[in-house]
């Protein structure tokens, strides 16, 4: 029974653009309409009817821990107890400016801001000024928030909908912002070569997350290192998705090379809105009020959502051994899916690094947009349905990551087998 989420999403539509306040969370690609959640706990969401769904997106990657862990619900409240903003530096600031700065080393200082969003237009906007160069590379299939100039190519929202960039964005916006294929080194060295002390910055998620995963080839990132820093170029990872989720140090640190300045985002808030980009300490003073690159936030830092992020940090820093159990998880999920596909003659293409995981309706290889957008989303929007019938909710696109808690265990993968066991003999 879904009665309770059809009138809600009927009410919505009519006061909130599309019923969702974020296209993400449109049904559109794959039939039917949202659910509504009204709560969750550990590796469960429960709808407005009262259904329960294994979650294997997480809000998108924050809730590594699963949803509603007490020490982060508990810090949160806590934290309210003193109020819910002051607009005036706390202590809780510092401590989470040294514990980014301790997890993530080429991070020598960090600004708070409150989404991926503004993490990545600031870094872009310090990168121009640093620099004072306009353009910027980005690569097709990345998406790196809804920043005028990352809306050109930008992967699953966009892709999902059916929209190659936004309307709104001025010709001047688009002109600076160059495009490359991901994975396609030669084709970034062109730009380069055809834009001569022009570039600011190449920014890319290390590990693509919203095309669907998409693993950076043997040496691309190293090779991208290189060539900014022979170019004067700055190197900006954007690790909303991958930053605490791959690693501690995220993408960087399990592929072993630093970018000029990290945006991050999603777990460093435990689940509240957050953002943040660092680097070199030489880099970051550029920014006021020492420097003379503007930016600011009235609710940034905000205590609640340090208090969350901080409890996060202290609980994913207590437990070395999470990654790895993240990891073999995740593995265990990819080889049994593999099988289970294989069974069925389903031609699906597995991609995953640690536990970001997708499974892509076509033969693969998958390394690129073009690759991805192969996939026959059709059959992929079948496979969604009879999952979310079954109680497993997955990312309503092909091409999005699905995100592996720590709650979900050998039980939970044994659900989700059955699942798409029954799924797949259904479609
Ligand atoms: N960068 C990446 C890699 C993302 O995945 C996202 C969102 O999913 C963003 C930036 C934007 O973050 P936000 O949605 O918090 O604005």
């Amino acid at each position: 029974m879904i009665e309770k989420s059809q009138k809600l999403f009927e009410a919505a539509c009519k006061v909130i653009p599309g019923g969702v306040n974020s296209p993400a969370r449109a049904f559109r690609s794959v039939g039917g309409n949202p659910r509504f959640i009204q709560r969750a706990e550990g590796a469960w969401l429960y709808d407005e009817d009262g259904n329960r769904y294994l979650d294997l997106i997480n809000s998108w990657g924050p809730m590594i821990l699963g949803h509603a862990h007490p020490e982060i619900m508990g810090a949160a409240a806590a934290a309210l107890q003193n109020s819910a903003s002051f607009g005036a530096p706390t202590r809780l600031e510092v401590e989470m400016a040294t514990a980014v700065c301790q997890a993530v080393p080429s991070i020598e200082k960090v600004r708070m801001v409150n989404s991926g969003t503004e993490a990545t237009m600031s870094a872009l906007r310090l990168a121009r000024g640093y620099t004072g160069r306009d353009k910027v590379i980005k690569f097709e299939g990345c998406y790196h928030g809804h920043g005028d100039s990352f809306l050109i190519a930008a992967g699953s929202g966009l892709m999902t909908q059916g929209i190659p960039d936004s309307a709104g964005i001025t010709k001047g916006t688009a002109q600076d912002t160059l495009t490359a294929p991901f994975n396609d080194f030669a084709a970034v060295q062109a730009l380069v070569d055809a834009n001569p002390g022009a570039i600011a910055a190449i920014i890319l998620e290390p590990v693509v997350g919203n095309m669907g995963v998409v693993i950076p080839a043997d040496g691309f990132l190293q090779k991208l290192r290189d060539l900014c820093t022979q170019q004067g170029i700055l190197l900006i990872f954007d690790e909303v998705m991958t930053g605490f989720r791959l690693a501690l140090g995220g993408a960087q640190e399990l592929y072993g090379v630093q970018p000029d300045i990290t945006t991050l985002g999603k777990i460093i808030g435990g689940g509240l809105p957050v953002g943040a980009y660092g680097g070199r300490a030489e880099l970051m003073d550029y920014i006021s009020p020492v420097g003379p690159i503007y930016q600011a936030g009235t609710l940034s830092g905000n205590p609640i959502a340090m208090s969350a992020g901080l409890a996060m940090m202290r609980l994913l820093n207590a437990d070395p051994g999470m990654y790895a159990r993240l990891e073999s998880t995740t593995a265990y999920l990819q080889s049994e899916m593999q099988k289970l596909f294989a069974a069925k003659g389903e031609p699906v293409c597995i991609n995953r690094v640690g536990s970001m995981i997708t499974f892509f309706f076509q033969e693969g290889p998958i390394s690129n947009f073009t690759d991805a957008k192969r996939s026959d989303t059709s059959r992929f929007g079948a496979f969604f349905r009879a999952m979310l019938e079954r109680g497993v909710y997955l990312a309503p696109s092909q091409f999005e990551a699905l995100f592996i808690s720590n709650c979900i265990g050998s039980s939970e993968v044994d659900l989700i087998l059955s699942a798409a066991k029954d799924s797949l003999d259904s479609l």
